[in-house]
């Protein structure tokens, strides 16, 4: 058994109380590790590392600051094999998505912005007889938190920019999901990234990550996670002027017009809809089909998903893995029972499964339930589980407020060959990302990040770079 440990000025440690928390594999529902259970001495001791270790880091060259991040992205592709395996037993999904998805877009992560950062530009204002330049520099000691569904994916999407921009790092993993961001503090002590510019503290929200919210030493946070946090975190940042950025929930749309290209449009929607157990923020979980294609999508999504096969997420045939913890599956279970109050006719899945072997795992059936209106709560709240709904629409006018009508807005999906409706559609939706005629494609350069209650700010490319420094305009008159 592996025991995690924090990591605080280049060393690693238990938590100040000694005390640790279970870590459960989700595929078996058996504990197979632990945690610190931290609290705010860890949180202390972190961020005064990470101010020791600011004006040296934040002084090095970006070359300098560069080569360590790919440096980091080189060892995690090494150890590619030993880290998708410890994400699918931490996380439950198979370990064929964590090769493929996870830990290849964790080493990407720090590659692309080791790189963006030696392309970061400020700008200049010429006035003539004045010159006006504007300064982009590191904001000192920042506070990263990461939610359990893409681990190490999401942790490193906000380290990596803030350390590249000069800035020193508190992160927090979440408890439910804590291997992978300890064996990248395993990674950064071999590559030698120096003390303090990186800790990583474990433990429960309201001990590590509130604590690191209210920091005063701490100047930005950037959070990912659910809406109900995200809120908590805003009223603790906002009297405190701290700099935050919210990626939080979705309940996103996934919109299908008659005339677009079938069999693409199917297989991708199979894959948003359960890829990850549907624990994916940009999952499609309300599906609208033109009632044209109606009946025969639903035959055919309903065959589709009865055919992914749901069991052991280290068997390289599985599709579908086990939820993440024991109250997550809790609730995605009490949805689908919501669901059924609320008059929803299950087409497929809808319960618990036992895989043989595994019987104390957590599986969910992939599930996919009609009949319902679009303002009931299976509809407007996130259950973020193999859990889909479809609807039809008849015209383009009705898909459109169907789609916009939830509180969030993460993403959405469209499906249509007609290039003029594809953008009247896309510049309509209350999304901060939206797909035509695929999902899930990214280009690390762009804007992610939701509108209403899926977040504030944009993560990606040079919007992240420009959160983590801070401008500061220089006007000299030389007339
Ligand atoms: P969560 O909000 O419960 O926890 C996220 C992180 O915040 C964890 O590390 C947790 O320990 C920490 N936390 C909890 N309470 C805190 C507090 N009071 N102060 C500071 N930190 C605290 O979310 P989760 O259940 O881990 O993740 C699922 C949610 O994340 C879903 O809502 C999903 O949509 C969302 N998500 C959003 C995106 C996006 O890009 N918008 C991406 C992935 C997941």
């Amino acid at each position: 058994m592996r025991h995690i440990l924090n990591y605080i000025n280049g060393k690693l440690y238990q938590a100040e109380s000694k005390e640790t928390l279970e870590v459960m594999n989700p595929s078996n529902g058996k504990m197979y590790s632990s945690a610190p259970s931290s609290d705010h001495r860890d949180v202390e001791s972190a961020v005064e590392a990470a101010r020791a270790a600011f004006p040296a880091w934040s002084a090095l060259s970006i070359d300098a600051r560069s080569r360590y991040m790919i440096k980091i992205a080189n060892r995690i592709e090494e150890k590619l094999d030993e880290l998708a395996i410890a994400e699918s037993i931490d996380n439950g999904k198979p370990v064929k998505l964590a090769r493929m998805v996870d830990i290849p877009r964790g080493a990407a992560n720090f590659r692309f912005f080791g790189n963006a950062i030696t392309q970061f530009a400020s700008e200049s204002h010429d006035m003539g007889t004045a010159i006006n330049y504007t300064l982009r520099q590191p904001l000192g000691v920042v506070g990263c938190i990461s939610p359990w569904n893409l681990p190490l994916y999401l942790f490193s999407w906000k380290i990596a920019p803030a350390l590249a921009a000069g800035n020193t790092v508190v992160a927090k993993p979440s408890e439910v999901t804590p291997m992978t961001a300890f064996l990248l503090s395993e990674i950064c002590i071999e590559v030698g990234l120096p003390a303090g510019v990186l800790n990583i503290v474990h433990g429960l929200g309201e001990n590590v990550g509130a604590p690191l919210c209210s920091h005063p030493k701490v100047k930005a946070i950037s959070f990912t996670g659910s809406t109900r946090v995200g809120g908590e975190i805003a009223k603790v940042a906002a009297p405190m002027f701290k700099k935050v950025s919210l990626e939080m929930g979705g309940k996103n749309p996934n919109i299908i017009f008659a005339d677009c290209d079938y069999e693409k449009m199917l297989n991708t929607t199979i894959r948003s809809s359960f890829a990850n157990q549907g624990q994916i923020c940009l999952c499609g979980s309300r599906i609208y089909v033109e009632r044209t294609i109606y009946d025969k999508f639903k035959t055919d999504f309903v065959a589709k998903a009865k055919a992914l096969k749901v069991g052991d997420p280290l068997l390289p045939e599985t599709n579908t893995g086990a939820i993440v913890s024991k109250m997550h599956y809790d609730k995605v279970l009490s949805y689908i029972e919501i669901a059924k109050e609320e008059g929803g006719q299950i087409l497929c899945g809808g319960k618990a499964l036992h895989p043989k072997g595994l019987e104390d795992g957590l599986y969910i059936g992939p599930t996919i339930i009609e009949g319902l209106p679009n303002d009931c709560r299976t509809n407007q709240e996130e259950i973020f589980g193999p859990v889909v709904t479809i609807m039809p629409f008849d015209t383009e006018e009705e898909a459109l407020n169907l789609a916009n009508g939830t509180d969030y807005g993460l993403s959405a999906t469209l499906w249509t060959n007609n290039l003029t409706r594809a953008h009247r559609f896309a510049k309509e939706l209350d999304a901060g990302i939206v797909w035509v005629n695929t999902w899930l494609m990214r280009d690390l350069r762009t804007p992610f990040g939701g509108v209403k209650s899926s977040g504030v700010g944009r993560e990606g490319g040079f919007n992240v770079l420009k959160f983590f420094t801070e401008q500061k305009n220089v006007c000299i008159d030389f007339g």
